[in-house]
């Protein structure tokens, strides 16, 4: 069953893809547990393709102290109970920053191709340029834009208004991730990601992308570079659609205030 909704979505060997995914609407769908969802994405891809998911952290230095320390091998993925079986499978490497860390297993994982910016995990030069390069996919599975973290790449790249600008004053967050190993600098600190669905919006009414549906789970199998250049556009056309509406999302009041101080009224 696994098999036939992975060929349903037309990845296929040697494809480098990011997978987002609700765990709890695959099972539903499949009934398979995650190692076997992990093993027969590997059996499909092979070592000549590479999967890629975000296992992210989140430590951010905190004014109080209070942030957690990530460390490269033991700290668990905060994005989803697959993303983190799949970080322990066999022959997956993480990268090293201690906020958006991706683990990576293929090709993109051995020796030059390894891709690591820990000062920019979705910016220019991270994982998600090597996404592109690669002529990479996005797969979606059970999951709408609002886990669109290729929505924070564009929102670099285009850039959206709000690039510099820190949503995470009011926590107590500063700009730098720490680890075991140390802290690094961080160039941008990706915010609230419910601007995304007006994107998702977007494309659909345009006919770029489709939903598509597998026995009941929804899904979309997304050619990055297709999005990659309907986001730039529309990222820094429309960013106005992309920050929650006023009063209702604190991030986004906390940049929406600093863009206003700076006279750029959204
Ligand atoms: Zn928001």
């Amino acid at each position: 069953m696994i098999k036939k909704l992975l060929n349903h979505t037309g990845i296929r060997k040697g494809d480098v893809i990011l997978v987002h995914s609700a765990y709890r609407k695959l099972r539903e769908v499949t009934n398979f547990s995650p190692g076997d969802i992990i093993e027969t994405l590997k059996e499909v891809i092979t070592p000549e393709g590479s999967i890629i998911m975000p296992v992210f952290t989140y430590c951010f230095r905190k004014k109080n102290g209070t942030n957690e320390v990530f460390d490269t091998s033991n700290s668990k993925s905060k994005t989803g109970y697959l993303t983190e079986m799949f970080r322990l499978s066999d022959g997956v490497t993480r990268t090293n920053s201690p906020t958006h860390s991706f683990a990576i297993w293929g090709k993109l994982n051995s020796g030059k191709q390894f891709v690591d910016n820990p000062e920019s995990p979705l910016g220019r030069e991270s994982v998600l340029t090597s996404l592109l390069r690669a002529n990479g996919k996005i797969l979606m599975l059970g999951c709408g834009f609002e886990s669109f973290t290729f929505g924070h790449y564009l929102e670099n790249l285009a850039p959206a208004p709000w690039k510099d600008i820190s949503p995470w004053d009011y926590m107590g967050v500063e700009p730098a991730g720490v680890s075991v190993d140390g802290e690094t600098k961080l160039k941008e600190l990706p915010g609230c990601s419910r601007g995304f669905l007006s994107f998702e919006k977007y494309l659909l009414e345009k006919r770029s992308i489709s939903k598509k549906n597998f026995a009941g789970l929804s899904y979309y199998s997304l050619d990055a570079n297709d999005v990659y250049n309907e986001g730039l556009i529309y990222f820094s056309k429309f960013p106005d659609k992309l920050i929650c509406a006023k009063g209702s999302c604190q991030p986004c009041d906390s940049r929406r205030q600093k863009l206003k101080e700076a006279g750029v009224i959204l």
